[in-house]
C-alpha cells in the first residue's frame, strides 16, 4: 500500500514520516510528484486546508494521501495567527520575520497562553477523506530560545515544561506536539479507514 505525504516542508516530513512508519506502507512525499502544483491554502479552517491538500494529491495520483494542516493560535490576539500561521509576516515566508511579529504583536501582554493545532486528514484515492486533530497547550515566551525545530518552536514552551519546543530533542516535541498526537490518531485510525466504507466519508466536493 502506497501513502503520499501531501507536503514539501521537510521539518514537517521528518516529524510525520518518524509518527507514521506502519508495517506494508510505501511512504512518499509530494517532494517525488514535483509535476503536481501545490494547492492554494484559502481556506478558513485548518480542517477545510488539510482536506483540500489530501483530496487534490490523491485525485492526482490515485494512492492514499496525508495532509496536516497546523498553526498557532495566541489567545491574547483573539485567536491569530490562526489559519494565516505561516505567513503571519507576509511573504516570503520567514519564521524569523513571524516570531519577531508575534514579539512585537505580545509587547506588554502578561496572558501568553496559546496553543499549536493540527488537523490530519486521510485521503483515499477516489478523493473521500476523514480528519483527526489534536493541540498542544502552551504559552509564548518572551525571547526566542533554541535552534531545533521550525516555525514557532524558539517562542513556544508547552504546558508542564521548562524548555521551548525548539530546545526539545525531536523525539521529546513529537510525544507531546499537537502533530505528533494528530498522527497518532490517524496512525491508530488508519486500520479503520481502510476496512470502512469510503462513501461514507465526507467529499469535500459535495
Ligand atoms: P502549514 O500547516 O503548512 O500551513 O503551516 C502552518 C505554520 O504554522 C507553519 O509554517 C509554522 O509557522 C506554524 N507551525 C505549525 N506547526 C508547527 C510546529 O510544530 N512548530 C512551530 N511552528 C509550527
Amino acid at each position: 500500500m502506497k501513502l503520499i505525504l501531501a507536503t514539501r516542508n521537510r521539518h514537517k516530513l521528518e516529524e510525520i514520516r518518524t509518527l507514521f512508519e506502519l508495517p506494508g506502507l510505501e511512504l512518499s512525499s509530494a517532494l517525488d510528484h514535483p509535476e503536481i502544483p501545490d494547492v492554494e491554502e484559502n481556506g478558513k479552517t485548518f480542517e477545510e486546508n488539510a482536506v483540500k491538500k489530501a483530496v487534490t494529491l490523491a485525485r492526482a495520483t490515485g494512492c492514499w494521501a496525508l495532509a496536516d494542516d497546523s498553526g498557532l493560535e495566541v489567545d491574547a490576539l483573539g485567536g491569530a495567527p490562526g489559519v494565516y500561521s505561516a505567513r503571519y509576516a507576509g511573504e516570503p515566508v520567514s519564521y524569523p520575520a513571524n516570531n519577531a511579529k508575534l514579539l512585537r504583536e505580545l509587547t506588554g501582554v502578561t496572558d501568553r497562553r496559546a496553543r499549536f493545532l493540527c488537523v490530519v486528514a486521510l485521503a483515499s484515492p477516489s478523493g473521500q477523506a476523514r480528519t483527526v486533530e489534536d493541540r498542544c497547550e502552551g504559552r509564548i515566551i518572551h525571547e526566542v530560545r533554541g535552534t531545533r525545530g521550525f516555525g514557532y518552536d524558539p517562542l513556544f514552551v508547552p504546558d508542564g515544561f521548562e524548555k521551548t519546543f525548539a530546545e526539545m530533542e525531536a523525539s521529546a516535541k513529537h510525544a507531546i506536539s499537537h502533530r505528533g498526537r494528530a498522527l497518532q490518531k490517524a496512525r491508530a485510525a488508519w486500520h479503520e479507514f481502510l476496512k470502512s466504507d469510503p462513501s461514507d466519508w465526507s467529499d469535500p466536493t459535495d
